[in-house]
């Protein structure tokens, strides 16, 4: 059993073949999703979601990209529909510097009301961070004690060692699938031969892989972002959790079921999932 612990099958992607992604998951052994909120009406979607589908939990907040629209009502919007059935975390929230689609102060406030919001409500939160770790750690810090998942690790080591320093869940995503890629662009100067350079960033990623203990450790699609190697282009879709976790399992050196066991552990105790 596997759980997609953040997904987006609300989106507009799926909106010709939704019933059927979710049945080739299940039929695959996914047996959970968990539905993330990005927008207030994307919240209120994940919300009637998880109302409709046994097997999909939601969670609400807004993005850092969508801080901007964040106002005086958003934090009673978002109480409002986290009081309801099967919202089991608030977010996703953060801090993303990288596309920098809000200003950085929006950005830090809409972080803080959705914090305040999560601890008030006793709820997990699901962490945005997009070259924002600095801040993004300030932030969280000054809130514990809190339960958060940083989603899409992509930080380095000296981040990912803060956050399980503050007992966070570090997800992973297919991009850890992606192979280091090999440029030979440049040009050694005193031979002029080709120099061959790999790209750090894959292989950086399958090194937090490596130290991140099984038990603080999470899978997630994003779908339908971040298809895994091999599927690169096209729509993402929870069935594919199951290349990421053999990934994992090849990257750790222990079974696929051990992988599969833990990570499902570690969800439904995240998330406190209910059966
Ligand atoms: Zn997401």
């Amino acid at each position: 059993m596997l759980i997609d612990t953040h997904c987006h099958l609300d989106f507009s992607a799926f909106d010709p073949d939704r019933g059927q992604v979710i049945r080739r998951a299940l039929e695959a052994g996914i047996n959970y999703f968990i539905n993330i909120g990005a927008t207030l009406e994307s919240s209120a979607a994940s919300y009637e979601l998880a109302q409709k589908h046994p097997e999909i939990y939601a969670t609400v907040g807004l993005h850092p990209h969508d801080a901007d629209t964040f106002d005086s009502s958003s934090a009673d919007k978002l109480r409002q529909m986290a009081s309801g059935k099967k919202v089991v975390a608030i977010g996703e929230t953060g801090l993303d510097y990288y596309r920098n689609l809000s200003g950085k102060e929006n950005q830090k406030q809409a972080f803080l009301k959705q914090i305040a919001l999560a601890k008030e409500l006793n709820l997990p939160v699901v962490v945005h961070c997009r070259q924002a770790e600095e801040e993004t750690l300030q932030i969280l810090k000054a809130a514990l004690p809190l339960q958060a998942v940083v989603h899409c690790f992509s930080g380095d080591e000296s981040f990912l060692q803060e956050c399980l320093g503050c007992g966070f869940f570090i997800s992973f995503t297919c991009n850890i699938t992606y192979p280091a890629r090999v440029s030979n662009s440049r040009r050694d100067p005193a031979s002029g031969n080709k120099m061959v350079q790999r790209d750090k960033k894959a292989s950086t990623l399958r090194d937090m892989v490596k130290l991140t203990p099984l038990d603080k450790l999470m899978l997630e699609t994003d779908a339908p972002y971040l298809s895994p190697e091999g599927f690169r282009g096209k729509r993402n879709e929870p069935l594919q959790i199951k290349l990421l976790a053999e990934e994992v399992s090849r990257i750790k050196g222990v079974s696929f079921e051990e992988i599969a066991d833990r990570t499902t552990q570690n969800a439904k105790e995240f998330f406190n999932l209910k059966e």
